[in-house]
């Protein structure tokens, strides 16, 4: 079998939906039209799946990397020519939850985008309640580094070029920086483990941004149709326009890693690896997602031995040393 940078591991927690079925609806950011979302329970393994309910027959969308369709200023997944738009701040949404599983109805081409950030649809995934389910959580677990980049030469990486790469560790940890070209948004280095204990204080509620002189020209290719001080941060040369100001000091950055964590959900996993990304957008987040698909193997029960308390992974270890499946029992490794 070949050797995969990326396996599929099972965790000790549960998979959990929602309680309740939830209904929101706004304005999309870019085809300005009026669009209302239901969020159902989903069983167990089902993933998150959207349903082009305004169609008839109603296309079903899985949240998958082979479904990523546009990563033009958003992320859109789509099948069969449909497409449901900027699904990236509800995917961080329901990361930031807990939820595993949902059913998500969608009547029009784009997922409201309420406040721009994804303060609302988590609070509304509470509200509605938790639903644990039956079945352990499966997880990505790196176990060699899987990276991409603008600059085809990675080892050549320049100081302009993008790039995004995932590194193994044991949580879920990322490292963002950006260098804009403006003097309020500005350079700057997000670090930090992230998780369901300061997904909701700390990067939830971070909102979309766009800069006032690109607005004509972005409206001019029908995007930011939608955009308004209600659910987006808008800047001119000096500051923003929002008259209540930032919610973060450093509210662009956080956006940019609110947006990673939901673009890497579309790879229908939650993740045990560090991801350093370099002034990465949607298109680069995209193609680190289609990366850990083409790396990732699942494990079969089969090829996991107990001993000594402990789960070890035989193809793993033989990946990794070369070792017979006959000589794993002097090397074995925890994983
Ligand atoms: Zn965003």
């Amino acid at each position: 079998m070949e050797d995969k940078k990326i396996i599929i591991d099972e965790s000790d927690e549960f998979q959990c939906t929602v309680r309740n079925i939830i209904y929101l609806k706004s304005v999309g950011l870019h085809s300005g039209k009026d669009v209302s979302i239901v969020i159902k329970p989903a069983q167990a393994n089902k993933g998150i799946t959207f349903i082009r309910k305004d169609l008839s027959p109603a296309v079903i969308i899985k949240a998958d990397s082979q479904n990523i369709c546009s990563t033009n200023l958003r992320t859109s997944v789509g099948k069969n020519g449909v497409c449901i738009s900027t699904v990236e701040h509800l995917m961080s949404a329901l990361w930031g939850a807990g939820i595993d599983n949902a059913s998500i109805e969608v009547y029009g081409e784009e997922i409201p985008a309420l406040d721009g950030s994804a303060k609302i649809y988590y609070e509304a995934i509470f509200e509605s309640g938790i639903k644990e389910l039956n079945t352990k959580r499966k997880y990505l677990k790196i176990l060699e580094p899987v990276i991409v980049s603008s600059n085809d030469n990675i080892k050549n990486c320049k100081e302009n070029d993008y790039s995004i790469a995932i590194y193994p560790s044991d949580d879920f940890e990322i490292s963002y920086s950006m260098n804009f070209n403006h003097p309020f948004v500005g350079s700057g280095l997000f670090e930090s483990k992230i998780d369901a204990s300061n997904f909701y204080t700390e990067i939830s509620k971070a909102r979309t941004f766009g800069f006032l002189k690109e607005v004509e020209l972005l409206k001019k290719n029908g995007l930011a149709l939608g955009g308004s001080l209600d659910n987006a941060l808008v800047l001119n040369e000096t500051g923003v326009l929002n008259k209540e100001g930032l919610r973060y000091k450093d509210e662009f950055i956080r956006h940019k890693v609110l947006d990673l964590i939901g673009d890497l959900y579309i790879s229908g996993y939650r993740i045990k690896g560090k991801v350093i990304a370099k002034k990465t957008g949607h298109d680069m987040n995209a193609k680190l997602v289609k990366a850990i698909n083409e790396n990732k193997q699942e494990i079969k029960s089969n090829q996991r031995i107990h001993a000594y308390g402990k789960t070890f992974q035989l193809n793993n270890l033989a990946n990794r040393t070369g070792a017979a499946f006959n000589t794993v029992n002097i090397n074995v490794q925890p994983v």
